[in-house]
């Protein structure tokens, strides 16, 4: 099941209460492929939201209209008989009408009623990506004006959604996951908020674990490079003279550097007769290097 079908099929079995059934009911008729005198309907891949969108019909035109099933799978709801798209539009919807006659949500004054509004919406026309893939939740409005409605009743919870066109389609969305948590939270997919949040934090461990092995990988390409370059300055001043003709804190890091290949610079420093630390091994290393380069 994808992400999106399991936070839908999370908000399909919350129990409303009673005050936010026609709440739910408009967020789903609104929102749907088309609300207005002539036709409203919606085409849905899932039955479970087609059937919530006829018992919204039901309670607005007093008889639930018919579930059509595509070939492809589909599922359609269509109430095209003008007597009850008027009693739908007028009895609920149009309640919100504004001045230029759009249809318009209104002022909810409930937060739960609110809450219940954005579900519907979501159910009839949103979706989310799985957040292992990407953090984006978006709403695909019927107009432009729904769609401004809409960003203002999220808004009273203090998430702000954007709002762009794409395809002809109103389009509002969130990009953040912190705010997709949230929202989800607000329309009550509490278990799927969660699970963005794991997975978010399991993302973030990972970045970590990763940024950190990358980091000690990188360490020990150097030191296993410093070690190199060392071991062949010894080398070549072994074959050309000997060891015995350097000094013996020389003598005495060489004869450390060759028993000890797999050891940092740092740890051949604590290992000398008098410790030295990084920079004064290094230092000591560097006078070796030189008289090898100089031997040439
Ligand atoms: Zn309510």
């Amino acid at each position: 099941m994808s992400y999106a079908s399991q936070v839908k099929s999370e908000l399909l079995q919350i129990e409303n209460e009673a005050c936010c059934e026609v709440s739910l009911a408009r967020g789903l008729l609104l929102f749907g492929r088309e609300c207005s005198p002539a036709s409203i309907s919606i085409l849905t891949e899932n039955g479970e939201i087609a059937a919530a969108y006829a018992r919204a019909a039901r309670l607005f035109c007093g008889h639930t209209p018919d579930i059509h099933v595509s070939e492809s799978g589909n599922f359609k709801v269509v109430i095209d008989n003008r007597g009850e798209t008027d009693a739908i539009l007028g009895e609920v919807l149009m309640r919100g009408l504004n001045q230029k006659k759009q249809l318009t949500i209104g002022t909810i004054d409930r937060e739960c009623c609110r809450a219940a509004f954005i579900r519907g919406a979501f159910l009839a026309s949103g979706t989310v990506t799985d957040p292992d893939r990407e953090y984006h939740l978006e709403f695909s409005c019927p107009s432009g004006n729904l769609a401004q409605e809409l960003q203002a009743l999220i808004r009273t919870f203090e998430i702000e959604m954007k709002l762009t066109r794409r395809g002809g389609a109103n389009i509002l969305y969130l990009k953040k996951s912190g705010d997709i948590e949230d929202l989800l939270m607000h329309m009550g997919a509490s278990e799927s908020s969660m699970m963005l949040m794991g997975s978010k934090m399991y993302k973030d461990v990972r970045n970590t674990v990763n940024r950190r092995v990358n980091f000690e990988n990188a360490n020990i390409a150097r030191s296993i490079a410093a070690a190199g370059k060392q071991l062949d300055a010894i080398e070549r001043i072994e074959k050309h003279g000997g060891l015995a003709q350097l000094t013996p804190e020389l003598r005495e890091l060489a004869e450390l550097r060759i028993e000890n290949p797999d050891l940092s610079t740092g740890e051949i420093g604590k290992l000398l007769s008098e410790p030295l630390t990084l920079s004064g091994v290094n230092h000591r290393f560097k006078k070796l290097i030189r008289i090898a380069e100089d031997i040439e």
